[in-house]
């Protein structure tokens, strides 16, 4: 596992371990026991499964692809988390992937465990016949492990929800007569899927974003009372004025968190930049979301690149490079793209005092230091992202009851659920000059570390 990672679990450990409250019962020798055993379960995975598919390709070729399921813990539940399918997906970065599984489930109180799978191919290079046996196949070579009750995989990058009902079929094949809706989630509607699961990260990524600015206004005068504090200090500065909003990515989540912006009341913000793969749209009076989904929905996701694309579809904007999106002078920056875009090379060119991140990892840790020394508030993934992570538990409930929900009652369960882990967290976040990684990992460490000793897995 990464160096991140594990530093990450042994610093917010370390940090629990010097309040008496926590495990309050063991002390001096068997704390230290304690710290120790914790550090090395929660740092290192409970199995590393590998396979070499064997796939015969449409020109009768044979080709073997290496995949992986990594099952990092799972003392709160069954295992959970995404398939992968990149031509660079590697164990390392599965086995990060599942910790984060772990955590994030932890933090929100989803009772599941962490795991991410992995398929090393492009899926672009592949056709859809060729796509479906390897869905099969993984399922085939995995099956011992994976099932409703053990281990439920659900969509990642390069997957989706038909690679989803592809694989519960060949679960369901495996396993005649048992019980298999619950085996994978982010399945389509017509296959078992839930009505909320495509909107249900870009909504809670803007919730996070909209509950924390909510509660320091309601709040403020005991907070401004409170001892200097470098994030409150941002949060003041920028509480009562209209807020610009960058957002890069409009994906899935980019776009969803661009439409919750754009339907709030417009005195509280504008969402001024929007960037993808290709280009950055700027307008300072505000971007017109609703014909830029469009536009992208038309468009195989792609936002307009051309002056002319622009004005057929009656869109103002200035057309500005990519990247250069991250760097404007905004007030609110969205990460909703890919991993590690923000770095020591760029971080000190950034300008948004408030940052979310949609995606995994957007931020580097150096970076992360850097823009914490600067009182940058940062909202991190584990907490802002994981409305897809908390629908799917609720997917996994109404597969199982065979009693599917609304989605206005979807979108209600997500946001109580988002709201009771904010309250939470952004009220430590008020009494404690930490940044809210920080206080996240060590709420969420701190449930793990509590269950484990509960159940008489440390041997301390
Ligand atoms: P997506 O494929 O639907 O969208 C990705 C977007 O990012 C596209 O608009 C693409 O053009 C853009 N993009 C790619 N490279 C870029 C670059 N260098 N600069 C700017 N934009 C770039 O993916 P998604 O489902 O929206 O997920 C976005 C991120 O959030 C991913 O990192 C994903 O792992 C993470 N995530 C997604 C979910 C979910 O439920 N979809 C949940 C948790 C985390």
């Amino acid at each position: 596992m990464g160096n991140k990672t594990v530093a990450i679990i042994s610093e917010s450990l370390r940090a629990l371990m010097e309040n008496e409250t926590f495990l309050p019962l063991l002390q001096d020798e068997q704390r230290d026991k304690a710290f120790s055993s914790l550090v090395s379960i929660l740092s290192t995975p409970n199995h590393v499964h590998k396979s070499n598919l064997r796939i015969k390709l449409g020109n009768g070729e044979v080709v073997r692809i290496p995949s992986f399921r990594v099952q990092h813990n799972n003392i709160l539940g069954p295992y959970k988390g995404g398939i992968r399918f990149h031509e660079t997906v590697n164990e390392e970065e599965v086995s990060n992937l599942a910790t984060l599984m772990t955590l994030k489930a932890a933090l929100h109180d989803v009772p599941f465990g962490g795991a991410k799978g992995g398929v090393v191919i492009d899926p672009r290079s592949f056709d859809i016949s060729e796509l479906y046996i390897i869905c099969k196949k993984y399922v085939q070579y995995f099956s011992q492990i994976i099932g409703p009750e053990k281990d439920i995989p659900a969509p990642d990058v390069g997957t989706s929800a038909r690679e989803m009902d592809w694989m519960m079929g060949a679960y369901k094949s495996i396993n005649p007569g048992k019980e298999y809706l619950g085996s994978f989630t982010g399945k389509s509607i017509e296959n078992g899927g839930s009505l909320g699961r495509r909107e249900a990260t870009g909504k809670g990524v803007y919730f996070t974003y909209r509950f924390l600015m909510d509660v320091f206004k309601k709040q403020r005068d005991r907070i401004m009372e409170l001892e200097h504090h470098p994030f409150i200090q941002t949060l003041e500065r920028h509480v009562d004025k209209q807020a610009t909003i960058a957002i890069q990515g409009f994906g899935n989540v980019g776009s969803v968190i661009a439409l919750e912006a754009h339907y709030q009341n417009n005195e509280d913000q504008l969402v001024v930049a929007v960037s993808d793969k290709n280009v950055t749209l700027f307008h300072n009076e505000g971007l017109d979301i609703e014909r830029l989904v469009q536009y992208a929905r038309d468009h195989e996701g792609d936002l307009p690149t051309t002056e002319k694309s622009l004005n057929d579809a009656h869109i103002e904007a200035t057309i500005l490079e990519r990247d250069a999106l991250l760097t404007l002078d905004v007030d609110v920056l969205f990460l909703a793209a890919l991993e590690n875009q923000i770095h020591l090379d760029n971080v000190h060119d950034i300008h948004a005092p408030i940052i979310v991140e949609g995606a995994n990892n957007p931020i580097t840790s150096e970076a992360d230091e850097v823009l914490s020394d600067q009182g940058v508030v940062v909202i991190p993934d584990i907490l802002a992202n994981a409305g897809g992570a908390i629908v799917s538990y609720y997917e996994w409930i109404q597969g199982r009851e065979t009693q599917f929900y609304s989605e206005e009652e979807v979108f209600r369960l997500l946001l109580d659920k988002m709201k009771q882990t904010c309250n939470s967290v952004y009220e430590s976040y008020f009494d404690f000059a930490f940044p809210l990684r920080k206080i996240c990992y060590m709420r969420a460490i701190m449930k793990l570390s509590t269950t484990l000793y509960r159940q008489g897995k440390l041997y301390s």
